[in-house]
């Protein structure tokens, strides 16, 4: 006996091993948009691009980023004006959101490279 499953999205009866609905394409792979955005958020710039499959980030590998926030969080230390700290939360911020719309299949304002 075949076992089957039912498309969350549009209800089409599929096949259980099917990775996407035959129908309309929906991915039973999809990663979960707020463990992408709190990897990214409260651990380390770049995780949550790594989670979703996104290798490059302005053509540049993942890490580019998290490197980027360990650079920015030297300078901060140093920084009387604070200014770069409200850098990096502004940043953290937007990368989220970026991260959010692109787990949710849209585009986001950071251009990638898979
Ligand atoms: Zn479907």
């Amino acid at each position: 006996m075949v076992k089957v499953k039912y498309c969350s999205k549009c209800g089409t009866q599929n096949d259980d091993e099917n990775k996407y609905c035959q129908q309309c394409g929906y991915s039973w792979d999809q990663k979960k948009p707020a463990i992408a955005v709190v990897l990214n958020f409260f651990i380390l710039w770049g995780l949550g691009y790594w989670y979703l499959g996104i290798k490059k980030v302005y053509g540049l590998p993942w890490y580019s980023l998290a490197i980027l926030l360990i650079v920015l969080w030297a300078l901060a230390v140093n920084d009387p004006t604070g200014l770069l700290i409200l850098l990096i939360i502004v940043l953290n911020f937007a990368l989220a959101y970026d991260l959010y719309q692109k787990a949710t299949g849209k585009s986001g304002w950071v251009p990638i490279n898979r």
